[in-house]
């Protein structure tokens, strides 16, 4: 806490990984001898830097850039970009460090860091976009690279600013090197399934919760936050699976639908006109509570897929009321810790981001594969791929759990696999 003063959000992640840890010290003392722990806690590198730009009456503005390369012990930095005014510091750091051992859960050779700008995209021209990402591009090119550090989206980065920032990188270096980057075009490099590969990764993880339960979406009510990318395609494969989204939200309300929400109507409204969900209920007749609480709606699967700490012990306490049974986090850190406690105590099925949304960073790292190989793979193949990663997550966040005498404890389960497999790279790569 007092290395990194004010930065609540990383205190929070750190504090709720470690919580899961000590029956893991206990049985390894190595690493308390290796000071992993202390280590971990440490960024390998972070980097800030000033990224003006002039905005479309002339005038220049100034936002701060990012990016923390938190540990590489697996393989390059990887973890997306977030562009939104709430950022700082201890909201990249946060991810950076929820990344590292998200990372580790897909199996795959990716280390964890993350980055973004305090810049706010919304009500912003496409020009002054692009002008901004040229900018963050021209600072932030020389950290990153296909061995070193690949960035991707978040909040706020989506296709289209990944376009403007590798288009920024390829002319500065000269060099088409597409595995620096990834979420690109599937013209340009891009993979099949990475824009839906979070949300469907996150219902194929509930999907493995409720065959475990011997029981399936079919006939589920399912509330989703947020109306973004992860929770656009979460809800999408919801509805394939046989369950109901009854709502949705952004910033400003949210949307309920009782016969489903049609998701054409919002991908139109969300994708390509990128206005407000309260356009969807004066387009479909919906009811949309303006500032009110998502969590008051009943439902028996509940999908926070918008922002960190948008669900806590309140609503809980509503969504338990009305008889929620699972509750899976599309976004990272969206249930606090109090949140947590409650549903847990209540008996709901919880699982934990870094586990239940790591498709998205899996399907990136297949992108990569495929820059590396020159391919490009099928929807098909590149979705089986997705579901076999999710339901490998699933089987090692539950074998874990069982080992530690925890079972059906996801949270315990992906916080140990994640810090276990990291930990024993560092220790393997000595003191660095
Ligand atoms: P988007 O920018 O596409 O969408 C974010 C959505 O959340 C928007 O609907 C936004 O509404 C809403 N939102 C943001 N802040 C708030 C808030 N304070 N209160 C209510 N709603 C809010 O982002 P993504 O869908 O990519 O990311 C969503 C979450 O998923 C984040 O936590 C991200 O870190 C996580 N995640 C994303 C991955 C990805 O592949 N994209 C991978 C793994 C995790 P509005 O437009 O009004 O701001």
């Amino acid at each position: 806490l007092r290395r990194n003063p004010g930065e609540v959000e990383f205190h929070q992640a750190a504090h709720e990984v470690f919580e899961s840890l000590s029956p893991v010290v206990a049985k390894r003392p190595e690493y308390v001898q290796a000071s992993i722990i202390e280590r971990i806690c440490e960024p390998e590198r972070q980097i800030i830097f000033r990224v003006p730009w002039i905005d479309d009456s002339g005038k220049v503005q100034i936002n701060r850039g990012f990016r923390v390369e938190f540990n590489s012990a697996l393989g390059p930095y990887k973890g997306g970009l977030r562009f939104h005014p709430s950022v700082y510091l201890g909201i990249v750091k946060f991810l950076g460090f929820e990344q590292i051992f998200k990372n580790a859960l897909t199996g795959m050779p990716i280390g964890g860091g993350k980055g973004g700008s305090d810049f706010d995209p919304k009500g912003k021209s496409d020009l002054e976009i692009m002008r901004f990402c040229q900018s963050f591009m021209t600072e932030l090119y020389r950290h990153i690279g296909e061995y070193t550090d690949v960035p991707a989206g978040d909040i706020g980065v989506g296709g289209r600013e990944i376009g403007y920032l590798f288009g920024q990188y390829k002319r500065i270096t000269n060099r088409y090197e597409a595995g620096v980057l990834t979420g690109k075009g599937l013209t340009w490099g891009g993979s099949m399934v990475r824009t839906e590969a979070t949300g469907y990764g996150l219902v194929y993880f509930v999907d493995e919760m409720l065959r475990a339960d011997k029981t399936s979406f079919d006939g589920k009510k399912v509330v989703v936050s947020g109306s973004g990318n992860v929770a656009i395609y979460a809800a999408e494969k919801v509805s394939q699976l046989g369950g109901t989204v009854v709502a949705m939200s952004d910033s400003g309300g949210y949307i309920v639908d009782e016969g489903g929400i049609d998701l054409d109507l919002m991908k139109e409204i969300k994708e390509v006109r990128r206005g407000r969900i309260s356009e969807y209920a004066e387009s479909r007749g919906a009811r949309y509570v303006e500032d009110g609480s998502i969590w008051d709606v009943p439902c028996q699967i509940a999908l926070p897929c918008a922002t960190q700490n948008e669900l806590d012990e309140n609503h809980a306490a509503s969504l338990i009321e009305n008889g929620v049974e699972i509750v899976a986090e599309g976004a990272n850190m969206p249930t606090t810790q109090a949140g947590t406690r409650a549903l847990r105590e209540a008996g709901v099925r919880f699982a934990p981001g870094k586990a239940a949304n790591a498709g998205g960073v899996a399907t990136s790292a297949l992108e990569m594969q495929q820059n590396a190989s020159r391919d490009s793979w099928s929807f098909e193949d590149t979705d089986a791929r997705l579901r076999e990663i999710m339901q490998g997550i699933f089987g090692n966040c539950m074998t874990t759990a069982e080992e530690y005498d925890m079972p059906g404890d996801y949270v315990a389960g992906a916080n140990i696999a994640g810090f276990t497999q990291v930990a024993d790279a560092m220790l393997a790569l000595g003191v660095i």
